[in-house]
């Protein structure tokens, strides 16, 4: 279970100050988390909740096992209201909503909090109606408004909430956490490269989508120089059932992308931070044959294609015409 001490392990800077703070149990009415996706503000968000609504905290830390901290841990707490943006935006009558809510259960003293996920997706008329809520503070309400991008919210909004910026998560820290997760060295190096992203990685690990996306990619790698004739069917048969979704195919380019990466790094003697740790290999046989400038010329076709994604192209094509690219050179 997770604790204050295991969280600032992701965020030490960010826990030190709200542990002190929850020490001498001065909690600010507002928070607002910013920084890069994946950098632990939701974790932190809901740990800061349960410390809040736990009764049975020991020290600063959430019981993990009474009523409060359950129904948080299950997404159900009846006083603890996620906003998340609805399509492209969080709009003003969700908040709204949220408010008459708040209101009807009316008891003063109690606890209630809200977490707006992607804050900076808030409408004008949304951003004003927290502001209301922010500029009249209630003692027993706590606002935590996340954000990838404090630039886009409210300045009024930033000045009456508590800032904490979260650190991106060291390489070496992430890829203990994945095999921590039980996931094999092999898909954690890779993950590692792709992204810090814990909900990435949920995504990407389910059904073991990593394992089979890594060993389709490999295939291809391999065949690109040594069975070429092979490449348009391991596409069709391979590549195409995996790679469906946008994100999978995002995904599927940016593993093309670390392969050449790798294959740079081999030529330049820095093999200790592969993504394709188990190749090396087959990464030193290939980068022997190709020159600096063609592997870079080969990364900027495989960018070219992530381009082509956002205009709805034929992912066959796509893909066919990318290998083609890449073995022109
Ligand atoms: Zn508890």
């Amino acid at each position: 279970m997770e604790t204050w001490g295991h969280l600032e392990e992701i965020q030490p800077r960010v826990v030190n100050v709200l542990s002190r703070t929850l020490a001498k149990n001065r909690l600010a009415h507002a928070y607002l988390f910013e920084g890069s996706k994946g950098t632990g503000k939701r974790k932190v968000a809901l740990q800061l909740a349960k410390s809040f609504f736990c009764k049975e905290v020991k020290g600063i830390d959430p019981c993990q096992y009474c009523v409060d901290c359950k129904r948080i841990e299950h997404g159900n707490h009846p006083d603890l209201h996620m906003i998340e943006p609805d399509g492209l935006s969080i709009k003003k009558h969700q908040v709204e909503h949220l408010q008459k809510e708040f209101s009807y259960r009316g008891v003063e003293s109690a606890k209630k909090v809200y977490i707006v996920d992607q804050a900076d997706l808030m409408t004008t008329g949304a951003a004003n109606s927290i502001l209301k809520f922010l500029e009249e503070p209630n003692g027993a309400t706590l606002a935590i408004l996340l954000t990838e991008n404090t630039q886009k919210i409210l300045p009024t909004i930033q000045s009456r909430s508590q800032s904490l910026s979260f650190a991106p998560l060291k390489r070496e820290l992430f890829l203990k956490m994945l095999e921590d997760m039980g996931i094999s060295t092999t898909n954690a190096s890779l993950l590692a490269s792709l992204t810090t992203s814990y909900e990435d990685v949920e995504q990407m690990i389910e059904a073991d989508w990593i394992a089979q996306a890594r060993s389709v990619v490999i295939q291809l790698m391999e065949e690109l120089y040594s069975r070429p004739t092979q490449l348009l069917f391991t596409i069709q048969e391979k590549w195409l059932p995996l790679f469906k979704e946008k994100w999978q195919l995002e995904t599927g380019l940016d593993m093309i992308l670390l392969w050449f990466r790798d294959l740079l790094f081999s030529k330049i003697g820095k093999v200790d931070h592969l993504a394709f740790v188990d190749q090396i290999g087959l990464i030193e046989q290939q980068a022997l044959h190709r020159s600096q400038q063609r592997l870079s010329m080969n990364m900027s076709y495989v960018l070219e294609a992530k381009r082509h994604l956002h205009s709805n192209v034929n992912p066959q094509l796509l893909m066919e015409k990318l290998m083609l690219s890449i073995q022109e050179g």
